[in-house]
């Protein structure tokens, strides 16, 4: 693993000999690079050894993964090892959505790596059908991992049993589980569970629904609260907002992209999957290249999107994290919906979770989903609640890597101005800011006005305007319907035939350009005359903001062609351009 935890965020007096674990175990830890343990896995880990419940609040990013995994598959191997010939599933991992249940198997495989026999893992998470999967649960795996919805299917069709074997519970992302109406089939599978099973609970927020948690069963657990200002993480993520027009935000994504004022790489958050495609339509006018992910691409698609994205093969991937939030501009049923759920956002109304549980139960396409080096999370949209806030910014500084978060905020006096960019939300944008950041004074951090020299920006208006004129809602209709065909496509292909080629997903890409009705090919190069005299810095007032980024450790095919070609403009200002042009074809 290239990550390389933070001294603030891993705990320098603790290291992982120090909790005597089984040496298969051990052996598998030191592979993956990790030089201490971070600090809920330091706090959390010597206490599950001891055989107490859990219930830890950390920060996303901050590793909670492996302070579960640790001690489950200790006691795992020690059972085996006391007892060879015992059989049955010894611990059951829940996670919110199929994502996640993969993050969660690749890490426990990394840490079975040499006792992977003896602590064999099944994730049933997965689009295979039930029948397909039974005959990987009747070999009894020691580690299930699942969604609820799945775990409690099987457990009632009798291919899944808890009694009398299972020795551990992991309810991992529990705050996540809670919001998308996960809450009854948990409850039925915690019920389904033997007495006195050692649970973990594992949370980003400690919500009240997740404190409920605690009354089903569990034995008094430890509670662990990792405030933010536990790990100094205000070092880490510097947190932005601007305040902007609607049209104006899509001149300032313009010039950030364009003129690289984030380096690295960056999650653009919207509000409807609609809104998604415009973005990257209107990005593609200019040359920039990104990838949609949405709760309407197939899982296959979006798992491998987020691996490539991982792999540093796209820089900016705009994500749609909210299902129940699909509202578009114009269209009045939503639009009713949208102003019933106005003073109640926090909790969403029961209308919106139906319809999202409608769309799909196991969506999650971002939330607690492990990106890796992410530099910037720019909320295009505003999510409406603070704790959505907190799950996305919770995307960058990860692993004690630095970042930056900046949000768009539409001051209601400029909401509904411009029919073609209005995002409903958007009209509660400054109450729910209030509320974010009341939350993160309550953290010990703020979020600080981002400036744009504007007198700069506006050079690039017309443009943008241009550029925006060309995205047309029945552009971006066709360019959804097309995408979804193509992923389908690719997701089919990429089930059959990448199983046996692993090395052909490398030619896989889901950053095409999907082209509006009008393609301007003079817009993708920025004019000498456009350019600010300092190049990208010049357009931010304040020189020492915003400029987050990170250098990618080890090898990386793309960034050293990239290094190559700004070597090669050597001399005058190199067009940042460049370095997004060049890509593979498929
Ligand atoms: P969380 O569940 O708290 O959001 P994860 O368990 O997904 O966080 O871990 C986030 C990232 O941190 C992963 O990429 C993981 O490999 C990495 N990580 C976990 N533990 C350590 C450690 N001790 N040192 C360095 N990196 C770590
Ligand atoms: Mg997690």
């Amino acid at each position: 693993m290239s990550d390389s935890p933070d001294p603030s965020l891993v705990d320098q007096d603790v290291t992982f000999t120090s909790f005597n674990l089984d040496p298969r175990l051990q052996r598998a830890i030191a592979r993956l690079d990790y030089s201490n343990p971070t600090l809920v896995q330091a706090k959390a880990i010597p206490l599950a050894l001891e055989g107490k419940d859990i219930l830890a609040r950390a920060k996303t990013g901050s590793g909670k993964t492996v302070a579960y995994l640790i001690p489950i598959i200790q006691g795992v191997l020690a059972r085996k090892t006391a007892n060879p010939t015992e059989k049955g599933t010894q611990a059951l991992i829940l996670v919110p959505t199929r994502e996640l249940a993969e993050q969660v198997t690749k890490s426990i495989e990394q840490l079975t790596l040499y006792s992977a026999k003896v602590c064999r893992c099944v994730n049933v998470a997965t689009p295979l059908s039930e029948a397909v999967q039974k005959p990987l649960l009747a070999s009894l795996p020691e580690i299930v991992v699942s969604t609820p919805s799945r775990a409690l299917a099987h457990i009632n069709s009798g291919s899944l049993s808890l009694r009398p074997s299972l020795t551990y519970l992991v309810i991992d992302e529990a705050d996540l589980l809670m919001e998308y109406g996960h809450e009854e089939d948990l409850k039925a599978v915690v019920k389904g569970c033997p007495k006195g099973v050692q649970t973990f609970l594992m949370s980003a927020t400690l919500t009240k629904e997740v404190e409920s948690i605690k009354n089903w069963g569990m034995r008094k657990p430890a509670i662990l609260r990792l405030e933010e200002g536990d790990a100094d993480s205000e070092s880490q993520l510097l947190q932005y907002q601007v305040k902007c027009g609607e049209e104006e935000k899509f001149l300032l994504v313009y010039v950030i992209f364009k003129l690289r004022l984030v380096k690295g790489k960056t999650i653009v958050f919207v509000n409807d999957i609609d809104r998604g495609y415009r973005v990257k339509l209107f990005l593609e006018q200019f040359g920039i290249r990104s990838c949609v992910l949405n709760a309407e691409l197939p899982v296959n698609s979006r798992l491998h999107i987020v691996e490539e994205f991982n792999k540093d093969v796209y820089d900016i991937i705009i994500a749609t994290d909210e299902a129940d939030l699909n509202v578009h501009a114009g269209d009045s049923s939503d639009d009713e919906a949208a102003v019933k759920h106005e003073d109640n956002s926090e909790r969403p109304s029961k209308k919106r979770k139906r319809s999202g549980a409608k769309q799909d139960k196991e969506y999650g396409v971002s939330r607690g989903v492990d990106f890796q080096n992410v530099s910037c999370v720019l909320n295009f949209d505003l999510p409406t609640t603070v704790s959505s806030y907190i799950h996305r910014i919770g995307r960058t500084a990860r692993a004690g890597k630095s970042g930056m978060a900046l949000s768009f905020v539409v001051p209601l006096d400029q909401y509904g101005k411009h029919k073609a960019t209005t995002c409903l939300t958007a009209k509660r944008d400054e109450k729910v800011l209030t509320r974010i950041e009341k939350e993160q004074e309550k953290r010990g951090t703020s979020i600080k006005p981002y400036a744009f020299d504007m007198s700069q920006v506006d050079a690039f208006r017309y443009r943008m305007e241009d550029a925006l004129r060309a995205v047309t809602r029945a552009a971006i209709h066709t360019a959804r319907a097309k995408e979804l065909r193509q992923e389908i496509l690719t997701s089919e292909k990429l089930k059959r035939h990448f199983e046996e080629n692993p090395q052909d997903l490398q030619h896989l890409r889901h950053d095409l350009e999907l082209h509006p009705n009008r393609v301007q090919p003079h817009l993708k190069h920025v004019p000498e005359y456009l350019m600010p005299k300092a190049g990208g810095e010049g357009v931010m007032e304040k020189r020492n903001v915003g400029f987050v980024g990170f250098g990618k450790v080890g090898e990386n095919r793309i960034r050293k062609n990239r290094a190559i070609n700004r070597a090669k403009g050597k001399g005058k200002k190199a067009d940042p351009l460049k370095t997004f042009k060049g890509k593979g074809k498929r």
